[in-house]
């Protein structure tokens, strides 16, 4: 795949980590205009050779319980410590709502100011890779960047869980000390989801923190002995107001990277993950076409009006639909 000169230069600039560049690139990326989408394919190609090299990070968990507010003391931590974070912020409320949980600019100011900090919010909807395309084509471009973590942060509502635990390496659910919390996120099935769980706001009830640090730990046993093959992930009390927790949160990422990568499943679980992405957007780009087939759209209104009055069944109805897809 040829890649016109001026996009060569901006793959270039993403190399050299020059933030303009980045963000040019990760504009042109989630650019949803079809005659864009070729010249973001060969973007993307030019920098995968350079990718793969960053933790790939996801944070979820209900709206208040401290999100970003832990990236941020995260963040600085690391920056500390002399690594580049890119934070990346999915935001399933702007497809749905058309309004925004996470794209208000308030959030994380102090990590923001940090030159070795990039954080962008990433749009959810109408992207061609599936819910996701758009998030996990940024992901790649920070990496590229030169970026050691990329946070992909989203609220933990609806699929985004699932979405943003599909394409990092370690899915973190940040958790209140609060018991009904806790319950709701195991029914939620977020328990198979989370390598590691953070019980956050310690500060406020040390005794609560401990509480629920306990339950979950011995809920996440449980569950643990009859699947991920006996190893519940790690469940670590924090402030991420004080900054308390966050170096042992640290240590247990990269132990648990370390173990995942002596074990081949680090590597495995991106293998998938690709693979997983690659059909995504087969699926959706088929879906976009028979939206948009002429014969189908003239069939549509009716063959929707005899469902919805029974007049039909669903399965005979989708039939007729594909059948002028197909022909
Ligand atoms: P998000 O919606 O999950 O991103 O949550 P925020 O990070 O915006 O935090 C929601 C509120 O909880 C804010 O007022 C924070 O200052 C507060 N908060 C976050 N972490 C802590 C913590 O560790 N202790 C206390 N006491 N408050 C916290």
């Amino acid at each position: 795949m040829s890649i016109p000169p001026a996009d060569q230069s901006l793959a270039d600039g993403v190399r050299r980590g020059d933030r303009r560049a980045l963000a040019r690139a990760i504009t042109l990326l989630e650019s949803t205009r079809p005659d864009h989408r070729p010249r973001a394919d060969a973007l993307l190609n030019a920098l995968l050779p350079h990718t793969g090299r960053a933790l790939r990070l996801g944070i979820s968990g209900v709206p208040g319980a401290g999100k970003s507010t832990f990236i941020e003391t995260l963040g600085l931590h690391l920056i500390g410590r002399g690594q580049c974070v890119a934070v990346l912020a999915v935001d399933p409320s702007s497809s749905i709502s058309g309004g925004s949980i996470l794209g208000d600019k308030t959030r994380m100011e102090r990590l923001a100011q940090q030159p070795a900090a990039y954080i962008r919010p990433s749009p959810a909807g109408g992207a061609p890779g599936g819910v996701a395309g758009h998030t996990r084509e940024a992901l790649l471009a920070c990496e590229a960047a030169g970026f050691d973590l990329v946070i992909v942060e989203t609220v933990g509502i609806g699929q985004s869980e699932a979405t943003v635990a599909g394409m990092t390496d370690l899915f973190v659910l940040v958790q209140l000390p609060n018991a009904g919390d806790e319950l709701q996120a195991i029914k939620r099935g977020a328990m198979e989801l989370a390598d590691l769980i953070v019980v956050n706001k310690a500060d406020l009830d040390a005794a609560a923190a401990e509480r629920a640090r306990a339950t979950l730990a011995g809920a996440l046993g449980a569950f643990a002995a009859h699947s991920r093959g006996g190893r519940p992930p790690p469940v670590l009390v924090v402030s991420a107001l004080r900054g308390d927790g966050i170096a042992e949160f640290h240590a247990a990422v990269e132990r648990e990277a370390e173990t995942r990568r002596s074990s081949g499943a680090f590597a495995e679980r991106r293998r998938q993950q690709a693979l997983a992405w690659m059909w995504d957007t087969v699926h959706a780009g088929l879906l976009a076409d028979f939206h948009e087939h002429p014969a189908v759209r003239a069939a549509l209104p009716a063959l929707l009006a005899d469902v919805a009055a029974a007049r039909i069944a669903p399965p005979a109805a989708a039939r007729a639909l594909l059948d002028r897809f197909e022909h």
